[in-house]
């Protein structure tokens, strides 16, 4: 009912950046190769999300708003196994009842379009559209007072959308993603599957020229990426992004072994730039935090770290030959 999702609402939809999280997971899960976002202000005004996915059939629609009985998964440790992004069947629901939203949606042949209003469905039709999924959310939050006063400045808020883009942008360089806020655009990747040509958009090519592949493997773990030469910093640790599986984990100690593999190359209270990705048995994850947040915890720890050390140290070798 409307009450529930409203609750469910508070943990899924958060800020706009959740909001873009779910709906740009799911046009991903839907097959999508190219994937539009325009925000106005922030995303507070508005937020639509253009994809060429699978698209929604006529007789799935309201099932889609409506909070799934059973989810895909039993455990949330199961994160790691199962193939989509999405598994609880609450994201459309959430976001519905705290906005205005309205879908046009298309399997190919008929399409539809719904119109919901604070979760309530207000309009209900066929409309002629091309494949894909076509979602504006406007007003967020504006049945939830408390939850729009809690929003930071449209500064913070667009960072954290434009954090939240670019690394779903580098777990996914298949697909061609552009990211718009009013009318300006922020980012716009080629799709075409080279992870480099994301982090060219994201950091520029002259940053890219100065980052060496690395590779390492072990029993458990295959490490791959890119880390960028110590002569390149930041100030700040937010980018070193660690992967596992393909999917974006924070892991205060894995970011330590990547900044161990930098030795003493590093300026005091300077970081990396890294991306990394590790393939590993999900038996070896735990994510035993928060779900959205995705911290994990991890078997074999230190394995892990002094192979992701090694593999850093390893890769600046190389480049000084
Ligand atoms: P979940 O992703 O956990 O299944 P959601 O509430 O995010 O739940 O979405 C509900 C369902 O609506 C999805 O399972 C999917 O079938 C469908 N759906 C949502 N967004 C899209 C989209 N952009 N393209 C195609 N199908 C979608
Ligand atoms: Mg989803």
């Amino acid at each position: 009912d409307a009450l529930s999702n409203k609750i469910a609402a508070g943990e899924v939809v958060e800020r706009p950046a959740s909001v873009v999280k779910e709906l740009m997971e799911n046009a991903i899960d839907a097959g999508s190769t190219i994937i539009e976002i325009e925000l106005e202000e922030a995303g507070l005004a508005s937020i639509r999300i253009i994809d060429n996915g699978d698209g929604i059939a006529e007789e799935d629609v309201l099932t889609a708003f409506h909070r799934h009985a059973t989810s895909k998964i039993k455990d949330e440790n199961d994160l790691f196994r199962i193939r989509t992004l999405g598994f609880r069947g609450e994201a459309l629901p959430s976001v519905a009842s705290v906005s205005r939203l309205e879908m046009k949606t298309c399997t190919g042949d008929e399409g539809t379009r719904v119109v919901l209003e604070g979760g309530k469905v207000e309009v209900m039709e066929k409309a002629a559209s091309r494949k894909g999924t076509d979602i504006i959310v406007t007003d967020l939050f504006f049945n939830t007072p408390a939850r729009l006063k809690y929003m930071k400045t449209i500064h913070t808020e667009l960072g954290n959308i434009t954090d939240l883009v670019n690394r779903l942008a580098l777990a996914h360089p298949e697909v061609a993603i552009r990211l718009i806020h009013n009318e300006r655009q922020l980012l716009k990747t080629s799709g075409n599957g080279d992870v480099r040509q994301v982090l060219a958009a994201i950091y520029g090519m002259n940053i890219v020229k100065k980052m060496v592949p690395v590779i390492a493997e072990s029993l458990d773990f295959k490490v791959s990426g890119y880390a960028a030469l110590p002569e390149v910093t930041r100030a700040s640790r937010n980018y070193i992004s660690t992967m596992i599986n393909g999917r974006f984990i924070k892991n205060y100690s894995l970011a330590r072994a990547v900044q161990e593999g930098y030795h003493t190359l590093l300026p005091i209270g300077r970081y990396p730039i890294v991306l990394l990705n590790i393939e590993m048995d999900p038996i070896l994850v735990d994510v035993n935090v928060h779900p959205s947040k995705l911290e994990v915890r991890l078997s074999k720890e230190q394995e892990l770290n002094e192979l992701v050390s090694l593999a850093l140290k390893s890769a600046f070798k190389k480049e000084e030959l």
